[in-house]
């Protein structure tokens, strides 16, 4: 019983009651469709607002928030305190982001991340 080939009513080839690549097709654009509404909702667990961030950003960002829940030691990440205020730590995230935080003496409360351009802008003198 040989099997046929048969054109479906897309316009496509193929074997079977449903066309594949178009099934293949709706599958691929509802898991993609599932992991950015997974990505949207997953800001809302985020103690700050990172939605205006790059991807990795948001990635790195949220990694060093977890691990200083943990541990406070904000020096791993090679984070500072401030020259002209002692109580906020600038974190680096990358090159561009840092990630500010205030020493609220047993824990380090994670602010905002701010680009390193905000950042100088509205912070003068504490560079570096
Ligand atoms: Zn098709």
């Amino acid at each position: 019983m040989a099997r046929r080939k048969k054109k479906f009513p897309c316009g496509h080839q193929g074997y079977g009651q449903i066309c594949h690549r178009c099934e293949q097709k709706e599958t691929d654009r509802i898991r993609r469709k599932n992991q950015r509404q997974a990505w949207e909702e997953s800001f809302r667990n985020d103690p700050i607002d990172l939605t205006t961030l790059p991807k990795n950003v948001v990635v790195k960002a949220r990694r060093i928030i977890s691990q200083l829940r943990q541990d406070s030691n904000y020096r791993r990440f090679k984070g500072k305190r401030l020259r002209h205020n002692r109580f906020i730590i600038s974190i680096p995230v990358n090159r561009d982001y840092r990630l500010i935080c205030r020493d609220q003496g047993s824990q380090v409360i994670p602010e905002a991340v701010v680009s390193h351009q905000d950042y100088n802008v509205c912070k003068p003198g504490s560079a570096k």
